[in-house]
């Protein structure tokens, strides 16, 4: 999707990607399909494009390095560093103000027992790296979980939160160019389904003030990481009103795939704009809409029925090109535009029911 983006505005593009036939791969000028840790094919791309980007933060250091030394890298690699690390993520975030859920380091049985009595309980218990989609989190309940649940990290580190009790999970895009321009997308309010986002919807079902206290607060997060590109915040309300801040992304977002369909610039164009310094476009929402997630699992037993998901002329299809439709695999999503939030979650949940007939 951005490199569609990019093509449109008359770019061309090249992909560096560990896999084959990757979906940017498909439509992209070229496509380097070798390792991160490559270096010397990283230097060779780098060599061959003006700026580099991302659609995933956990790119090796190293990596970003060599590429920087020959091409500008946007966000950089600091901007990586830190959000490929929850605990990394969450005391940057903790140290300059931002509002972050009670947390702690887990090295040792003897440090979740001591976050426990700390902290309290419930809590989720998180591996610091590659955790995403609700992956390597386990739930605690009771001093009695403690035990297993640091079997279950198998020595990896971990973080310990206190439990958020949540009224909503919001999520705000925030684009920053190299000479700090910043805008943010409206607030998208998401609903997830076993850890996985499920459906998201615009504007979220929350005050103005509240809103505007989202947007400035995911403004004030890519000022201070010193983004240049893309950061997504997702926030959780909590039942007292307040918002506290559970994940950067420092790319585009699922949360964000409605503004294709549903605002002047896409999420994708803007990630284009902001790194390949070109002002940033209109955010605005031209209407309300609903985006609802299609996993793998759809696939099952047969493929899905597009003609009948489509029936309803307010949705549109999009499928990323991915090869094998693993259970949980996010395959595509569909979106809906209509007059109201509810009229746009509604005709998006019906047209993916429909796929089944
Ligand atoms: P994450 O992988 O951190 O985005 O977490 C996946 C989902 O788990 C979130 O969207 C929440 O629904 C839930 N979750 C994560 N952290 C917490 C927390 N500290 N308290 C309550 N729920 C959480």
């Amino acid at each position: 999707m951005f490199a569609l983006a990019a093509r449109e505005l008359g770019y061309r593009i090249l992909v560096y990607s560990p896999e084959n036939d990757s979906p940017t791969g498909q439509i992209a000028d070229d496509e380097f399909s070798f390792h991160y840790d490559d270096l010397d094919r990283i230097r060779d791309f780098a060599r061959s494009v003006q700026v580099i980007t991302f659609e995933f933060e956990n790119v090796p250091s190293a990596t970003t390095e060599a590429a920087v030394a020959i091409v500008p890298v946007r966000p950089a690699g600091h901007v990586l560093h830190t959000t490929q690390h929850r605990l990394r993520e969450k005391t940057f975030l903790q140290q300059n103000g931002f509002p972050v859920t009670p947390f702690r380091r887990i090295g040792s049985l003897n440090d979740l027992q001591q976050a426990a009595r700390d902290l309290g309980l419930p809590a989720i218990l998180k591996t610091a790296s590659f955790g995403y989609d609700g992956k390597g989190q386990q739930k605690l309940q009771a001093a009695d979980d403690l035990a297993r649940a640091w079997e279950n990290l198998r020595n990896a580190e971990g973080i310990y939160e206190a439990f958020v009790d949540f009224e909503k999970e919001l999520s705000v895009i925030a684009a920053r160019t190299f000479g700090g321009q910043i805008s943010t997308f409206p607030v998208f309010e998401n609903t997830h389904a076993n850890h996985i986002l499920d459906v998201t919807f615009a504007p979220a079902a929350i005050s103005p003030a509240l809103a505007a206290q989202a947007c400035e607060l995911a403004s004030g997060i890519s000022e201070k990481l010193d983004v240049v590109g893309l950061l997504t915040v997702e926030m959780f309300l909590t039942k007292s009103g307040k918002l506290s801040v559970n994940e950067l992304a420092p790319r585009t977002h699922n949360s964000g795939h409605l503004t294709i369909d549903a605002c002047v610039t896409s999420q994708f164009e803007q990630q284009v704009r902001a790194v390949c310094g070109l002002p940033l476009g209109s955010t605005e929402l031209r209407s309300p809409a609903a985006m609802a997630n299609l996993l793998g699992d759809l696939w099952q037993p047969t493929i899905p029925n597009w003609s009948a998901a489509l029936e309803d002329p307010a949705v549109k299809l999009h499928l990323y090109g991915k090869a094998e439709p693993r259970p949980g695999r996010k395959m595509g999503h569909l979106t809906a535009t209509a007059a109201t939030v509810a009229e746009a979650v509604e005709r998006v949940t019906r047209a993916r029911g429909r796929l089944h007939g």
